[in-house]
């Protein structure tokens, strides 16, 4: 079973707007063990629609796409669809009682012009679109000689996408698969090498036709492992999983420090609270970044919270960073002090960055260098810097 992947829209073509929802789409069907044998993008006209949705239909049992789905007169996929199926439009009652709904809940008319969202090709399936106005359809279409093709038409804002990918389209292809496999899936977070160099460290996992089939993707500065397993049931997927997820533990130490949407300050804050201590902050660098990731990481520890006790931003000029994560200890009386310097250039179009670690064993000054883009360096530093404050207190736990 493969499909393939149609992307719709003058803003893709033209190339003001990079297709980000064809690559999460072909990588979530890759992990289905569904390969995708075709990416098309269309403009916004009738005729290209039409003609890529023919050719896709002929060639591939599933095809899914984004785009074209919102209230103006340039959103055609519905036509396109309906064109290519030979039946009409009907308006959906149900439908429409849910997009008028959402302008009530804001206080707005419905705009006219909203009605095309409730239209639907004849014979057609409504997916429900929990986060905006615009419902996906999922219809078959005439494809190769003696079969349907079925197509999931979804929204183009990514995160309406994602959210109805999930609920729906992801189900539906499943059921689809001839042996109805299980699939399970694992993310291991990574933090302090780059993604070349984490994979360099495993021992040729990230391959494909591996199973379980293990994918690195970087954001931010995070690494992330995905480990995904098919099986009969969930018991078979994850005793697979489990000496995959091990060699990876092995081989990457301190940098996997957490799991699925665990962020690195998430895992600072547990390193600290799991030594029994607390944290404050004093940065310069960094535009406030340090305190600002380290207090929303507290606000989602709930009742665990107050690890952060605080932190000081200052525009910049913090040189003595020694003196800094001192004073930052005593004046939010926490355990331990963290000092963030300037950002300055080093050698190499690197950049360089003054971290201290303040507590009561004493006070560790270091020279961070790291690479990058100037737009990511205060992110990065700040995420470095607290990082050096996890790995200071696993140092101190094992001692
Ligand atoms: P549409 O559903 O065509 O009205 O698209 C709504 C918005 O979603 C567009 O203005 C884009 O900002 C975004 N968008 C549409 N298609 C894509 C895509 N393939 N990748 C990323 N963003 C997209
Ligand atoms: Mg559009």
């Amino acid at each position: 079973m493969h499909a393939e992947v149609i992307a719709i829209g003058d803003e893709l073509t033209s190339g003001q707007r990079l297709d980000t929802n064809s690559r999460w789409m072909a990588t979530e069907l890759g992990v289905l063990g569904v390969p995708v044998t075709f990416h098309t993008t269309v403009p916004d006209t009738l005729e290209a629609g039409i003609e890529a949705f023919r050719l896709a239909a002929a060639r591939a049992p599933i095809v899914v796409v984004t785009g074209g789905l919102g209230p103006t007169a340039d959103d055609l996929t519905r036509d396109v669809l309906a064109a290519v199926a030979g039946v009409p439009l009907d308006l959906s009652g149900d439908a429409l009682a849910a997009v008028e709904a959402r302008f009530s809940k804001r206080g707005m008319p419905m705009p006219e012009s909203n009605r095309r969202q409730a239209m639907f090709p004849r014979g057609s399936r409504i997916i429900p679109n929990p986060e905006g106005t615009a419902p996906g359809i999922d219809v078959d279409l005439p494809g190769g000689p003696g079969r349907a093709c079925r197509v999931f038409a979804l929204p183009g804002v990514p995160a309406e996408m994602k959210v109805m990918w999930k609920a729906t389209v992801e189900p539906a292809v499943m059921a689809m698969l001839p042996d109805r496999a299980t699939i399970v899936q694992r993310r291991i977070k990574c933090f302090g090498a780059g993604e070349s160099a984490v994979e360099a460290m495993l021992p040729d996992l990230v391959r494909r036709g591996r199973d379980p089939l293990v994918g690195i993707t970087a954001h931010e500065a995070t690494i992330t492992l995905r480990i995904a397993a098919r099986g009969r049931d969930e018991a078979e997927c994850l005793a697979k999983m489990a000496p995959t997820e091990a060699i990876i533990r092995d081989c990457l130490g301190t940098i996997a420090y957490g799991v699925e949407d665990d962020e690195i300050e998430d895992a600072v804050l547990a390193a600290v609270a799991s030594s029994g201590k607390s944290l404050a902050s004093v940065e310069s660098g960094t535009a406030g970044r340090v305190a600002s990731l380290l207090a929303q990481a507290d606000g989602r520890r709930g009742a665990t919270g107050g690890v952060f006790r605080g932190g000081s931003v200052m525009p910049a000029g913090l040189a003595d960073v020694r003196t800094a994560a001192e004073d930052a200890r005593r004046q939010w009386t926490a355990a331990v002090g963290l000092a963030v310097g300037d950002v300055r250039p080093a050698a190499e179009g690197r950049r360089a960055v003054d971290v201290a670690i303040a507590d009561d064993a004493g006070v560790t000054v270091l020279e961070h260098v790291f690479g990058g883009g100037v737009d990511l360096a205060p992110n990065r530093a700040a995420k470095t810097a607290i990082n050096l404050v996890r790995l200071r207190m696993l140092e101190g736990n094992a001692s």
